[in-house]
C-alpha cells in the first residue's frame, strides 16, 4: 500500500504534469472510483484548472480555480499516470482527466486502480484542508509539525507503539512498511506499550520515521508488487533498502539475527528478536 513517500512522489510527478493545465474532459468509468462523501460527480470539474497538487499524510488534493477540491486517495492500488490520450482499451483504467485542449501533445490524467480501495471525491475546502482530509494529522514532512506534541499524543496512549504510529490521527503518512523499518531503526520492539517507554525513545521512532521516508522519497519509494508506481509509470526502488519488512527469515544488517515476522494487529509486523528486544 502506498505510504507517505510513494504519495509524495506521485505528488510531484503529478505537479510536474498537471499545475496549469484545465481539466477539458473528465470521466468517471467505475461505480466504485467515486468517494461516497463526493459533492458531486467528478464530470462537474470539467473546465477547472490545476493551480496545484497538495499532500497530508496518505492524501492528495488538486486545487483549482474554484471553490471546489479534486481529492484523491490511493488505497492498496491506486495510480496516476499521465499518458497521451488513449486509443486502446486502458486495464483497470477508474477515472480519465483530459489536459488542456485537443491535439497531437495532448495528455490525459487517468487514474488506474486493479483493486479499487482507491477513490476521488469532489469535495470542500475549510482552512485550506478538504472536508475528507479534516481528521488526518500533519506528516513529519509538514512545516508546522509539532514534534514535542506528537511526542506527549503518543505518551498518553495507552496502546503499543506500532498502533499509535499507523494512528493517522495522531501522525500521518507512516504505514506498515515505514512503521517496521521505523522501529527497527529505534531499536523499539513493536508491540511495546506507549506507556513503557521513554519521551526519548518515542521521539526517536519519530525521527526515523521521518529519516527512512526522505530517504525512500530519494528513490522514488518502495514498489512491492508493481502496483505502485510513479505517474511515468516508473517503479521506485526503495525495497532494496528495506531491513526488516517483508524479510522474515533473512539476517539482521545489525546483528545477523533472523528477522522475524509476527502478526499484530491483522497486520504482519517484521522486527530483529536481539535488537528489539522488550
Ligand atoms: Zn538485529
Amino acid at each position: 500500500m502506498p505510504e507517505l513517500p510513494e504519495v509524495e512522489t506521485v505528488r510531484r510527478g503529478l505537479e510536474r504534469w498537471v499545475v496549469g493545465k484545465k481539466f477539458s474532459q473528465v470521466r468517471a468509468l467505475h461505480p466504485r472510483v467515486l468517494n461516497p462523501h463526493s459533492i458531486a460527480p467528478l464530470e462537474v470539474l470539467e473546465g477547472a484548472r490545476v493551480k496545484s497538487v497538495e499532500r497530508r499524510g496518505k492524501f492528495l488534493w488538486f486545487l483549482l480555480n474554484r471553490p471546489e477540491t479534486l481529492v484523491a486517495h490511493l488505497g492498496m492500488s491506486g495510480q496516476f499516470l499521465i499518458q497521451p490520450i488513449a486509443t486502446g482499451e486502458v486495464r483497470h483504467l477508474r477515472a480519465s482527466f483530459m489536459l488542456g485542449s485537443w491535439g497531437r501533445s495532448a495528455r490525459q490524467m487517468q487514474f488506474i486502480d486493479q483493486r479499487t480501495f482507491g477513490w476521488l471525491a469532489v469535495d470542500q475546502l475549510q482552512d485550506g484542508i478538504p472536508t475528507l482530509v479534516q481528521h488526518i494529522a500533519r506528516d513529519p514532512f509538514d512545516q508546522e509539525f509539532n514534534r514535542k506534541a506528537i511526542i506527549a499524543k503518543i505518551a498518553s496512549r495507552k496502546t503499543q507503539i506500532k498502533k499509535a504510529l499507523l494512528d493517522q490521527s495522531i501522525m500521518s503518512g507512516v504505514g506498515n512498511i515505514y512503521a517496521d523499518e521505523s522501529l527497527w531503526r529505534a531499536k523499539i520492539h513493536p508491540e511495546s506499550y506507549c506507556e513503557e517507554l521513554s519521551n526519548a525513545q518515542i521521539g526517536r521512532v519519530i525521527d526515523k520515521a521521518r529519516q527512512v521516508m526522505a530517504q525512500a522519497l530519494e528513490v522514488g519509494g518502495t514498489s512491492f508488487d508493481d502496483l505502485y508506481i510513479n505517474v511515468n509509470g516508473e517503479s521506485g526502488y526503495f525495497e532494496r533498502s528495506l531491513a526488516v519488512y517483508g524479510q522474515e527469515g533473512e539476517p539482521c544488517p545489525r546483528c545477523g539475527r533472523e528477522i522475524r515476522r509476527i502478526i499484530f494487529a491483522n497486520r504482519s509486523s517484521h522486527f530483529c528478536p536481539t535488537c528489539q528486544a522488550r
